[in-house]
């Protein structure tokens, strides 16, 4: 009997059930729509269920959710130039992950995240030295696939190695339940959880290829001659001559734009049940929006990136007290959580454009393509004309959902006052 996943739009394609599979009966394929979707092969199916027992969303009961109550955040970076350059926000992941991986541990410890691939997708890897760490720096605005990676994980544990995962929150979620009750194995296993709004179709990426004419997109974050704090999220793509381009601004980027502003995302992250104050993982990481409305501005200023860490865990606390690297500077909720919703509540706003309209778009003419991408997203002046057209015509939806987060923001802040 075919397995009960959950359905289409609402699974999040973390692909745990994949390596669950004993018969290797399911994989991970992309739908109509380019989301990465779970496909069954009835013929190795042979009905044990093992797949749905292990999926997370199917069993939230099992994950352990930490008490925000009891977490002290912090704003702060990474005092190693190197690493927080290349690096979205502060660099504190890759602070952690240089901690973790010390040559002082032997051959015990292991990191997994998100890497660009030579094709242009996005997958987990493990790596195992500090010098691979640029692989897995800075923020890729595509869905990571972790076929196969979750065994990886589990295999490593039970050999007595130290593991750091990073990831969305789905996917570390993901990991726990795949894992399961074994705390054997959990001991050893230390994560870390970027903040996440949603992922888009890879549809998106491919279109933006096609569009500036590039090879491949070679960075999401360039951080040189604008830093961080211009919010000035500039990408960098390698095109066919082997030249690097980089947007000047990242309102002319054509990719960032339709990500942030438009529905191109899978639809199950306007449901994350892990954009919720009570986290999953060892810590959580986000760019520090609205430092400079706090009185203590100056303290969290940083022109190369300031982020929150919240380390939600005695283990996370522990990571974080094992670098002697870490500026970090207490903070407060009510500081950041006004500046990044999915702290507490999933991406609730979406102009009108559908995931499904990219495959319309995608027929059409590279000419025409352009022209809506290029003028439609991208062009200053065309853009400016469009969005306030756009913001009349959709005036009472943004103060529906605008009301929608204020709403969430004041339980969530009366929550945390709580004792
Ligand atoms: C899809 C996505 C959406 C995000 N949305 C927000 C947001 O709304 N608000 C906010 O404050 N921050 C968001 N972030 C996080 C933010 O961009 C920074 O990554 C975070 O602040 C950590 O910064 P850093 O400098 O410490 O690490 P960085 O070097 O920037 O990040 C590296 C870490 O990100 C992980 N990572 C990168 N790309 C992916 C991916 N595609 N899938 C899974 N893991 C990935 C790597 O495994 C690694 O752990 C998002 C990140 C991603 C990937
Ligand atoms: S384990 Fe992940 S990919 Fe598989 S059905 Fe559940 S949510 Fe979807
Ligand atoms: S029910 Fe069993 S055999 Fe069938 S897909 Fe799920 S894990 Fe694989
Ligand atoms: S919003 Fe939630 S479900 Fe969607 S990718 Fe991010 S963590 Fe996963």
């Amino acid at each position: 009997m075919k397995p009960l996943l959950p359905p289409a739009d609402q699974c999040c394609g973390c692909a745990s059930c994949v390596d669950a599979c004993p018969q290797k009966a399911l994989s991970v394929v992309e739908d109509e729509n380019s989301f990465l979707a779970i496909r069954v092969d009835e013929n190795k199916c042979v009905g044990c269920h093992l797949c749905e027992r292990q999926c997370h969303l199917l069993h939230p009961e099992r994950l352990t959710r930490h008490d925000a109550r009891r977490v002290q955040p912090y704003a702060g970076w990474s005092i190693r130039p190197e690493l927080i350059e290349k690096s979205a926000s502060g660099g504190i992941f890759a602070q952690l992950a240089y901690d973790f991986l010390n040559p002082e541990h032997g051959e015990s410890h292991y990191v997994y995240g998100a890497a660009l691939q030579p094709d242009g997708n996005v997958r987990h890897i493990e790596i195992s030295t500090r010098h691979e760490l640029p692989l897995l720096q800075n923020s890729k605005y595509q869905q990571s696939d972790l076929q196969g990676v979750y065994s990886q994980v589990k295999t490593r544990l039970k050999q007595g190695a130290y593991v750091l995962f990073s990831g969305v929150p789905c996917q570390i979620a993901a990991l726990y339940s795949f894992l399961g009750q074994d705390k054997a194995l959990s001991d050893r296993l230390y994560t870390i959880e970027v903040l996440c709004h949603g992922v888009p179709t890879q549809a998106l990426y491919r279109t933006a290829l096609q569009v500036e004419q590039a090879k491949r997109i070679v960075s999401y974050r360039t951080k040189d001659e604008c830093g961080w704090i211009n919010n000035n999220n500039r990408l960098t793509y390698e095109m066919p001559d082997g030249h690097l381009q980089t947007k000047k601004k990242h309102v002319y980027d054509f990719l960032f734009r339709a990500y942030l502003e438009f529905s191109f995302t899978r639809k199950n992250c306007f449901q994350c049940p892990y954009a919720h104050i009570s986290r999953v993982s060892d810590v959580t990481l986000a760019d520090f929006w609205g430092w400079n409305q706090s009185k203590k501005k100056e303290s969290y200023r940083n022109h190369m990136g300031t982020s929150v860490i919240t380390p939600n865990s005695e283990k996370g606390v522990a990571l974080l007290r094992s670098s002697r690297e870490l500026h970090l500077v207490e903070t407060t909720w009510q500081e950041f959580l006004p500046y990044n919703q999915n702290f507490f509540m999933p991406t609730n706003h979406y102009l009108f454009v559908g995931a499904d309209k990219i495959r319309r778009i995608q027929q059409l003419p590279l000419g025409c393509r352009k022209f809506i991408f290029q003028n439609g997203f991208s062009n200053r002046y065309f853009n400016e004309a469009y969005r306030r057209l756009l913001s009349v015509l959709l005036f009472f939806k943004h103060r529906r959902e605008q009301n929608e987060v204020k709403q969430k923001l004041k339980t969530t802040l009366e929550y945390l006052k709580e004792s």
